[in-house]
């Protein structure tokens, strides 16, 4: 349980952290809480020769209205995203699967962009950024770029984050009619079955729906055939009981562990759909 040896270094600035990165010449990883990184290195899965700390970068943490949109820091950490009187108010979405994160030290440390980068597949943040049609901004030497949330999770602890990329932050829509559900290992919080509902609704119509699912497999996921099971049809309890039924139905594989089954995980999936389901639907009105 101890960690290799390793150098460290704080970065000023997010240019002096891609050119901190750059210097180790791929023996370097950046930390930001730490919460997921140091239990890899005290295990020796991890061994990085040098760890450049990002946590006080000015300007990577925060959460601010940009036009319509809103954008989240990716320094940010999990206990301000969940007591964000702007996400509250305008996407609590994101502030429910905050606060419902590990405990209270993992809420001050951890980060939503060390989240996203780690995609652990039974992390919280990654449904809700397919549910809200997120946008992260990644930041390298020669320039940035932006990838949709449903194209940077590729499978189990892989992103589409590349060796000198750093992620800056997330931008999305808000969406008051959305919700997150989940069921979660009693220890840590993870999610064993996470759910993320976000639904356009208007004149009593469901006129769009997204849903993210994370903890059942490899990484997280839309599930489109639920989404198509409700787009179009009335708002009611009826349509959400029918649409939940089919959840995660198509899904291979699912994940088996010592915390759940393949059998259980895939019965909690349609429970755990309709719970996050009817909440949005709550909130649309
Ligand atoms: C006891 C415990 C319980 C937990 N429970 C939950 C839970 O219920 N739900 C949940 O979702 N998570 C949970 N977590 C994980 C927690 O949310 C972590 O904080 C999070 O996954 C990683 O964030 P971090 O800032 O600590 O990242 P770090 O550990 O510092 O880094 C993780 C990885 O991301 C990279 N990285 C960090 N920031 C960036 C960036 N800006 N750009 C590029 N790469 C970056 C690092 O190089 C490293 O590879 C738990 C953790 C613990 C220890």
């Amino acid at each position: 349980m101890i960690p290799a040896a390793f150098e460290y270094s704080r970065a000023a600035s997010l240019d002096d952290a891609l050119a901190k990165l750059r210097a180790t010449n791929g023996a370097g990883k950046f930390i930001a809480g730490g919460h997921s990184l140091v239990p890899l290195m005290k295990l020796r899965l991890s061994e990085p020769k040098v760890l450049i700390d990002i946590a006080r970068i000015p300007g990577l943490s925060g959460i601010r209205k940009q036009g319509d949109r809103i954008e989240i820091g990716a320094g940010t950490v999990h206990h301000e995203v969940a007591t964000s009187a702007l996400l509250r108010q305008a996407c609590p979405i994101v502030s429910e699967a905050a606060a419902g994160i590990g405990d209270p030290q993992v809420r001050n440390r951890g980060t939503l962009g060390g989240s996203l980068a780690h995609a652990d597949p039974a992390a919280d943040y990654p449904a809700v950024m397919l549910a809200l049609d997120a946008d992260i901004s990644l930041k390298a030497p020669n320039g940035v770029r932006t990838v949709k949330a449903s194209d940077f999770f590729r499978g189990l602890f892989t992103v589409d984050l590349a060796a000198d990329e750093i992620i800056v932050s997330v931008q999305f829509n808000p969406v008051k009619s959305a919700a997150y559900a989940k069921l979660y290992q009693r220890a840590s919080h993870f999610a064993i079955v996470g759910v993320a509902a976000a639904l356009g609704v208007s004149d009593g119509v469901i006129r769009s729906a997204r849903i993210g699912l994370t903890g059942a497999s490899s990484h997280a996921t839309r599930l489109a055939e639920v989404e198509q099971a409700l787009t179009g049809k009335p708002a009611s309890k009826q349509t959400i009981e029918a649409a939940a039924r089919v959840a995660g139905a198509k899904l291979e594989p699912v994940n088996s562990d010592i915390h759940a089954s393949e059998e259980y995980r895939r019965a909690m999936i349609p429970v755990f759909t309709e719970r996050a389901l009817t909440r949005a639907l709550e909130r649309a009105s």
